[in-house]
């Protein structure tokens, strides 16, 4: 077999740790397999580099920046290369550009265009074990670019698939993924096998156990991925495409972000054309917008509310008082924010043949005196926007509620 494992910074977080990281690289390729590995930078060093950038800049989607976040990971191939051959194997360090991981110019959150793995194939046929570094790439120019936080999750998969790998197995500080983030809930469960599109609706909607784009390449490609620990040989969860039995569970995971930020619009004049004419400098600002959600006011005007992500919340605000001052209002008076929310969600497939997951949701938020702002639903997910200072009280008693610490065949009701 061909196997990719990515380890992520606390896997690697020591030499003592890296030593852990090939003794287990080795013992795989000694089952006959070929093994090219992905890491990550040591635990705190992205953080730390990200530091640095930040005394003399906020903004990240620059070239520079890119130069420096991405020396984290060139250090620790180098230094697993050298402890693979401290063991007695045979080891190659690759960098991005070495097997032309090519991204577009999206500085600090680029995506992979292609990949090259003739060079990674070349090592192995040799007995080498490829070490590739995580979270970094090369646009056409020969510019380093990083993938976004937690990107090293999306090199393993990408090369999973452009190796054709049998899996993509991601060591991390958690056992597998769980019904909500075990740091947050200690009774979390852990969940054996999930759907890719469950999985893509937690990453996307704040579990940072894996990084939403490496999902999206698993599901496309289809490779299945193996999230687990290094600490053991306990099997942690497989994402895989949904199986029949999994629609029986109604609600898989719990899970909140908080990157966005909400805008309202204030005694809006309820007339056709409004909403076009306002999103319009947001979506050619490249701006996502997320929820909306329109509401009657007395006297034929309207409110009109949003979330964007929260990255984008201040240039979204100077965007609509520069381009459509009539609709915000000349001072701005009709405009308004609100920073500290966060979002809470509650995800499953069986949400399709099932009624009554959104009464349930929200009859246990009301039960806490937790106000909802703002809702959303899709097929198998339902979103609240709430304060952010009751997101743990939310998660806690949505996870409680929803009976998620019980083995699925132990819930009973909803
Ligand atoms: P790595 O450095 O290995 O990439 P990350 O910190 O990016 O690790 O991701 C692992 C973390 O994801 C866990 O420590 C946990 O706090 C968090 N997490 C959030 N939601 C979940 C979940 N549903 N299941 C497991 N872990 C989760
Ligand atoms: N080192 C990068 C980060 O901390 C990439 C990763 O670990 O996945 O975000
Ligand atoms: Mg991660």
């Amino acid at each position: 077999m061909l196997i990719v494992q990515k380890y992520g910074g606390t896997s690697v977080g020591s030499i003592e740790r890296m030593k852990n990281v090939a003794a287990r690289c080795l013992a795989t390729q000694r089952q006959g397999h070929h093994v090219a590995v992905v890491v990550s930078a040591m635990s705190g060093e992205t953080n730390r580099l990200l530091g640095l950038v930040n005394q003399l800049q906020e903004d990240h989607n620059d070239r520079e920046v890119d130069v420096i976040v991405s020396t984290g990971e060139q250090v620790s191939v180098g230094l697993v290369a050298l402890a693979i051959r401290a063991a007695g194997g045979k080891a190659r360090s690759f960098l991005g550009h070495q097997c032309k991981i090519i991204t577009d110019s999206s500085f600090s959150r680029a995506r992979i265009v292609s990949i090259d793995g003739q060079p990674l194939r070349d090592a192995m046929a040799a007995g080498e074990i490829a070490v590739i570094a995580g979270f970094q790439g090369v646009d056409e120019k020969g510019s380093i670019t990083t993938l976004g936080r937690g990107g090293s999750d999306t090199t393993g998969v990408a090369i999973a698939a452009a190796l054709k790998a049998d899996v993509c197995e991601i060591y991390t500080d958690v056992d597998g993924v769980y019904t909500t983030d075990p740091n947050i809930v200690p009774n979390a469960r852990k969940i054996d096998r999930i759907s890719y599109e469950e999985m893509l609706e937690l990453a996307s909607l704040g579990a940072k156990v894996l990084q939403l784009r490496s999902v999206e390449l698993g599901m496309k490609y289809g490779v299945p991925i193996h999230v687990r620990t290094s600490f053991s040989d306990a099997p942690g969860t497989w994402v895989v495409p949904e199986e029949p039995s999994m629609e029986k569970v109604v609600v898989s995971g719990v899970t909140a972000s908080r990157d966005e930020a909400k805008i309202t619009l204030e005694d809006l004049p309820d007339i056709p054309g409004i909403a076009a004419r306002m999103f319009a400098p947001l979506a050619d600002a490249n701006i996502s917008v997320d929820m909306i959600v329109q509401n009657q006011a007395h006297g034929g005007t309207t409110d009109l509310t949003f979330t964007v992500p929260k990255l984008d919340r201040k240039r979204s605000v100077e965007l609509l008082k520069e381009k459509v001052p009539d609709i915000v209002g000349e001072a701005g008076e009709r405009i308004a924010w609100d920073d500290d929310i966060s979002k809470v969600s509650v995800v499953g497939v069986g949400m399709r043949s099932h009624a009554g997951v959104a009464k349930t949701m929200f009859t246990l938020l009301a039960q806490e005196g937790i106000n909802i702002k703002l809702i959303s639903t899709s097929e198998i997910k339902i979103s609240c926007v709430i304060a952010r200072k009751y997101a743990e009280l939310a998660i806690r008693t949505l996870h409680e509620g929803f009976g998620l610490s019980l083995a699925p065949s132990e819930r009973t009701g909803l």
